[in-house]
């Protein structure tokens, strides 16, 4: 009896099931991951079937991108082309059926409201389209691995764009798709990519606490979302993690309104700026997403005491981040903080001028910042409300200090 009334799974929801999704792990992904992940699960995909290629390194790009490589100046988009490769030559068991690599045109921000827009760079938001090219030159690869190639142009900025842009984007790709299940599957995306920053700022609070209650320093990373890929960062704010300096990101500093009180409530009362998320007065051109929270961290950064260098991350050439070396330099180097600046990070990992640099500013690091905290402590707004916060549970995260 019972069997008569269960429900068997329809066909559509089965062949649902049995999809392996492909999602190159670079550009905006690594700050959408999340996003992506609750939106294919809420379509019944199964998390296990969501897979991302490998960090970029040299040898993904020689194994898989060989003669793929499409013209193009920027080296964070060339590198796509050996995620493209690895993710279409799985073995058997493991193999794609759809290469997921979204044209995104803009990105959530916690910036977004403050800032005039917070669009992705435009080499970014173009580059499925240009690597893809490298994929059909002689014959249509992605036919050949018998894998269908989804790229839908997609305003993550923008939530409200967001279901008619992949309800039409992946017709034929998700079976039997409809809007309404797209509109619920984007909430659920944005829900799980909430969920995630908000314990990615939790711990960089944490962090940022147990500095200030033992006084003692970190470093902040000023850099594209991307830059966190060894293949694209080198990995130097792990070396210098290794001489015992916690790093915070600035994408993930904390943002809890009693801590931007105290880091801005006087610049708000003063009228330099409408809230502690307004960075108008240090730029007025703030329509790039990753520029503007760069910018924004810069401010964070110099107004934190425990925040005794700050390492600027750059790829080569890179035309978005050009403008605003000056500023973000200034901006830190004004409140008296350590500046270290690798603008020009590309394929060449030259680890022996790398190491002589972390070297360096670890010894700065050693020798100053007992002096650049107390110099910015008494700079700043009394009643620091991170010295309330009881000590978290476990370790604030990173080795221990050793500076
Ligand atoms: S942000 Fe810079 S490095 Fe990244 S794709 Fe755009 S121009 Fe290239």
């Amino acid at each position: 009896m019972q069997r008569w009334f269960a429900r068997t799974p329809s066909a559509d929801s089965k062949a649902r099931a049995e999809l392996r999704i492909g999602i190159p792990k670079a550009l905006g992904l690594w700050s959408t991951h999340q996003f992506w992940v609750g939106f294919f699960t809420a379509l019944g995909i199964e998390p296990r079937r969501i897979v991302f290629s490998s960090d970029t390194s040299e040898e993904q790009a020689r194994q898989y991108g060989k003669g793929r490589v499409t013209v193009d100046c920027c080296y964070p988009v060339k590198c796509i082309s050996g995620h493209y490769g690895e993710l279409l030559v799985r073995e058997k068991h493991r193999k794609i059926d759809v290469l997921f690599s979204p044209m995104i045109y803009s990105l959530p921000s916690f910036l977004k409201g403050h800032a005039l827009d917070t669009l992705a760079c435009p080499r970014v938001m173009a580059a499925p389209e240009n690597i893809k090219a490298g994929f059909l030159r002689e014959k249509d690869a992605f036919a050949e691995h018998g894998v269908r190639y989804a790229a839908p142009f997609v305003s993550l900025g923008d939530p409200k764009l967001v279901p008619k842009q992949l309800h039409e984007g992946l017709q034929g790709v998700i079976p039997a798709l409809t809007l309404a299940e797209t509109r619920n599957a984007a909430r659920e995306g944005y829900a799980a990519l909430e969920a995630f920053n908000a314990r990615a700022a939790r711990r960089s609070r944490e962090v940022l606490a147990r500095c200030a209650r033992e006084d003692r320093p970190c470093l902040m990373v000023l850099a594209r979302p991307y830059h966190m890929d060894p293949g694209i960062g080198h990995e130097i704010e792990m070396d210098l993690q290794a001489h015992g300096y916690p790093v915070l990101w600035a994408q993930h500093f904390p943002t809890d309104p009693d801590l931007l009180e105290w880091m801005f409530g006087d610049d708000i009362r003063r009228g330099f700026i409408r809230s502690p998320h307004d960075i108008s007065d240090v730029w007025p051109s703030s329509y790039s997403a990753n520029t503007n929270e760069i910018l924004w961290g810069a401010k964070a950064a110099a107004r934190m005491p425990w925040i005794a260098c700050v390492i600027r991350l750059a790829s080569y050439e890179c035309g978005m981040d050009q403008p605003s070396y000056t500023p973000v330099q200034q901006i830190v180097e004004r409140s008296g903080t350590l500046f270290f600046s690798f603008q020009d990070l590309d394929s060449t990992k030259p680890a022996a001028s790398m190491k002589i640099r972390v070297e360096t500013i670890a010894y700065y690091l050693q020798k100053h910042w007992r002096d650049i905290i107390e110099r910015k402590k008494a700079a700043s707004a009394p009643g620091c409300p991170l010295r309330k916060i009881a000590p978290p549970a476990g370790p604030a995260g990173g080795p221990g200090f050793r500076a």
